[in-house]
């Protein structure tokens, strides 16, 4: 039989995970869906400086204690990615690689991903590792040359990170060729909303964030937004957590009307 939550809420991160606080502590069911690292992508961060009454903490560490707060109220977290949203009568279906739930609200949350290469730049890459985290797989790479493409401060902050492990590591610029003897290329040339899955299923605006406003409501009723992944001008830590709670007060007031 398939799953019913009252409120469904799209990604695990900074935004998803305070909604899931706010759903639950209205006494609604609520599931959230995580794809890869629960957290979202403060995790890899090792110092957090401007989260209010938390000075230093590492990404981590935030993130555990704030996912650990929304199990604790009662929020469900599953590891499965979202592939599919559609309205069915009063009530959402979500689809994901495992499974199938309904709702009576969805909470989209699925924040940014990094942008991939293209091009020649893709092409030069051939079979060799992609990495978008020097923190994470930099070890792999201890003593041999490596590539890191991108030109603005993440890509500065991975190459100092690596000089300190990596035999070598190459700059590469927009366009640039990426040298043949580095064995692993790490990508750091921004990031896109990861939005692909919506599909048409609400407004997106020509860079593909969700549009939506303060009040984090999207073109269909009952589908709310909060995060990096709606279109705004501030995309912090704070802001996404903002984002969360407007959106679950949102949902919540869908499901009395
Ligand atoms: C290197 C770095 C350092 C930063 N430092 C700071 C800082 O010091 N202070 C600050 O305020 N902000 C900082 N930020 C920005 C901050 O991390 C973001 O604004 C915030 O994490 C956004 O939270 P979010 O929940 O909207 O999105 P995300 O954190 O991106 O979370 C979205 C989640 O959704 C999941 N997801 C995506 N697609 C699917 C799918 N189809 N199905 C299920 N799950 C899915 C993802 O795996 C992810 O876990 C930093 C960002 C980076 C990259």
């Amino acid at each position: 039989m398939m799953k019913e939550y009252d409120v469904i809420i799209i990604g695990g991160g900074m935004a998803g995970l305070t909604a899931g606080i706010y759903v639950a502590r209205a006494g609604k069911s609520v599931l959230v869906l995580e794809s890869n690292v629960i957290g979202g992508q403060i995790v890899n961060s090792s110092s957090v400086e401007n989260w209010p009454g938390d000075y230093r903490v590492s990404g981590a560490d935030l993130m555990k204690k704030i996912s650990g707060q929304a199990t604790e109220l009662g929020a469900v977290i599953r590891y499965e990615k979202t592939t599919k949203i559609s309205k069915n009568g009063e009530k959402f279906a979500v689809v994901t690689d495992e499974s199938e739930y309904n709702c009576g609200a969805v909470i989209i949350a699925t924040g940014t991903e990094p942008r991939k290469l293209s091009g020649k730049q893709a092409e030069d890459v051939g079979e060799r590792p992609i990495s978008y985290c020097a923190i994470c797989d930099g070890a792999l790479y201890k003593n041999k040359p490596v590539a890191v493409v991108g030109g603005g401060n993440t890509a500065i902050h991975e190459m100092k990170y690596l000089e300190g492990i990596c035999s070598k590591v190459y700059s590469v610029h927009y366009d640039d060729s990426i040298p043949k003897d580095a064995e692993a290329v790490f990508v750091a040339i921004g990031r896109v909303p990861a939005t692909g899955y919506l599909d048409g299923f609400v407004e997106l605006n020509g860079d593909g964030y969700v549009v939506a406003s303060e009040d984090c409501k999207t073109s269909c009723p009952g589908v709310f937004v909060a995060g990096d992944c709606r279109t705004k001008s501030v995309r912090q830590l704070v802001t996404a957590s903002g984002d969360g709670a407007i959106a679950a007060a949102g949902a919540l007031d869908y499901l009395r009307k």
